[in-house]
């Protein structure tokens, strides 16, 4: 395509961007469990490993965010409680 015909035809070129967009549909970026991936487990002792796991206002983040699997996202949640107790990682914030 040269530079002529974009610029002559902009409105064919944004149909043209929808109709690409329609076709590829929205696909949501396939996450992996970083814990499966990296054949690590959750550990309280960990607190940069289990900073990943919290939002900033220390919050567990949900596994769908995390893209934590069920079975590590129990034991972040676990591990990130005990962390806590001991003061590696913050309480909620208010
Ligand atoms: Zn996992």
């Amino acid at each position: 395509m040269s530079f002529d015909d974009s610029e002559k035809d902009m409105s064919v070129e944004g149909s043209f961007r929808d109709k690409k967009n329609n076709g590829k549909r929205m696909v949501f970026k396939k996450r992996f469990c970083r814990f499966c991936l990296n054949k690590i487990e959750p550990d309280y002792k960990n607190s940069e490993q289990l900073k990943k796991s919290i939002s900033e206002r220390g919050k567990i983040l949900p596994a769908r965010i995390t893209g934590t699997c069920a079975k590590h996202q129990r034991m972040v949640a676990s591990e990130i409680k005990k962390a806590r107790v001991l003061a590696y990682l913050p309480f909620d914030k208010q």
